[in-house]
């Protein structure tokens, strides 16, 4: 089965609380289970000024789910948990990246994998390489190498 990673994110209610709602809506799709989940940090947001910080993480998961087919489930799953698509950038109770799927590389109108900000995104790869150093990146490189050409993060763990 195809190993597939999912960055979360949440600005604003209850993020660490809409996270573990979140992983908990990963695990109930079809085809899949969730392998993994990283530690939850907080990171400033990037975007608009004068936001709340986020708090991320990555889960791993193993599912037979096609890409293009996960990933309307997480905007599903971003609907659901009350997301408004505003600007870009903006505040938002919860954003599904998907990071990784198998080795699918591929770049459409709706879908580019791997994720295109990924490995210039500590608050990506710091829970990526916590769960999964050694995890490929197609084209890219392992979490682990992709982390030690990024400045030192500053995240810490969400509280
Ligand atoms: P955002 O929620 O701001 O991260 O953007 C979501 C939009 O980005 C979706 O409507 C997707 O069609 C598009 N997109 C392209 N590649 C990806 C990806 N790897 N993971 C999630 N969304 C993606």
């Amino acid at each position: 089965m195809p190993e597939v990673f999912v960055g979360l994110g949440a600005n604003l209610g209850e993020p660490a609380v809409q996270l573990h709602a979140a992983v908990r809506s990963l695990a109930a799709l079809p085809q899949t289970q969730v392998k993994k989940v990283s530690s939850f940090y907080r990171s400033t947001a990037i975007g608009p000024a004068g936001q709340p910080d986020y708090c991320n993480a990555v889960a791993q998961l193993e599912t037979t789910l096609k890409p293009e087919v996960l990933l309307d489930a997480l905007l599903a799953i971003e609907d659901a948990a009350g997301r408004v698509r505003g600007e870009r950038w903006g505040a938002r109770v919860l954003d599904l990246d998907l990071l990784t799927h198998g080795d699918t590389v591929c770049s459409t109108a709706r879908l580019t994998l791997p994720h295109p900000a990924l490995a210039e995104r500590d608050f990506v790869l710091l829970p990526l390489a916590e769960i999964a150093p050694e995890a490929h990146i197609p084209g890219l490189g392992t979490a682990s190498e992709l982390l030690a050409r990024l400045p030192t993060p500053r995240l810490v763990h969400w509280t």
